[in-house]
């Protein structure tokens, strides 16, 4: 069965994940890599959507799981092409998600130059929190949103839109040509610098602003 997206009033199924890598330089730096010259895009299945409030199994397969917290945004159309300037209108709801990655598998499938869906896609690597509508708060001329995350209290990672290398709108029109997307859709839209591990116990609250809200368990 599709999970939906938390979005009030709204009835749109999860559909895929786009991921953005590197689109904060600090983070970029931060994996030893440069901000790269096309957006870096891959993939997740809507099986590893969770919502908030889930607990997160951490796959047996990987002894190390990073958080990357990210500004989630998705689709409320179905574009196969889109001007910069009508983008942001098609983003339905706005949310705060977690781009978990198993990154001792991921360094591993790189070194081999093999593919690394396995440390992205698996079930329960995408947590997000219930969504606000776009036209509230990702209009041409708003202020930039800014985003946390917390393990345990403690503040692991802060962000902030304005820092993006490239953004949102240009994401989407980027996305939307290259692979089309789809209502229910999504993009995650890269993580900033403070990426590190997570462990069993864990208890993770990222914040969208005072906007949104994810809370997740690790098991
Ligand atoms: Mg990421």
């Amino acid at each position: 069965m599709r999970a939906q997206w938390d979005l009030p009033g709204a009835d749109i199924d999860v559909g895929t994940l786009y991921c953005i890598g590197r689109n904060y330089a600090a983070h970029a730096a931060e994996m030893g890599s440069a901000v790269p010259d096309e957006p870096l895009v891959f993939i997740k299945p809507p099986t590893s959507y969770r919502p908030s409030g889930s607990t997160i199994h951490l796959p047996a397969w990987t002894s190390n799981v990073h958080h990357e917290v990210e500004v989630v945004v998705v689709i409320g159309d179905d574009l196969d092409a889109i001007s910069a300037n009508d983008a942001l209108s098609a983003v339905a709801g706005v949310g705060i998600g977690l781009d978990l990655t198993a990154r001792d598998v991921q360094a591993e499938a790189k070194k081999r130059g093999e593919p690394w869906s396995r440390s992205k896609g698996w079930k329960g690597a995408a947590p997000v929190s219930g969504l606000v509508p776009g036209a509230e708060c990702l209009v041409p001329g708003a202020d930039p949103l800014t985003f946390d995350l917390l393990v345990n209290g403690d503040v692991r990672q802060q962000g902030s839109t304005a820092l993006m290398e490239r953004s949102i709108a240009s994401l989407i029109c980027f996305v939307a040509d290259v692979f089309g997307l789809r209502r229910g859709d999504a993009i995650f839209t890269g993580t900033p610098e403070g990426v590190a591990a997570l462990h069993s116990g864990d208890h993770v609250e990222a914040r969208l602003h005072d906007l949104a809200t994810l809370t997740v368990n690790i098991a």
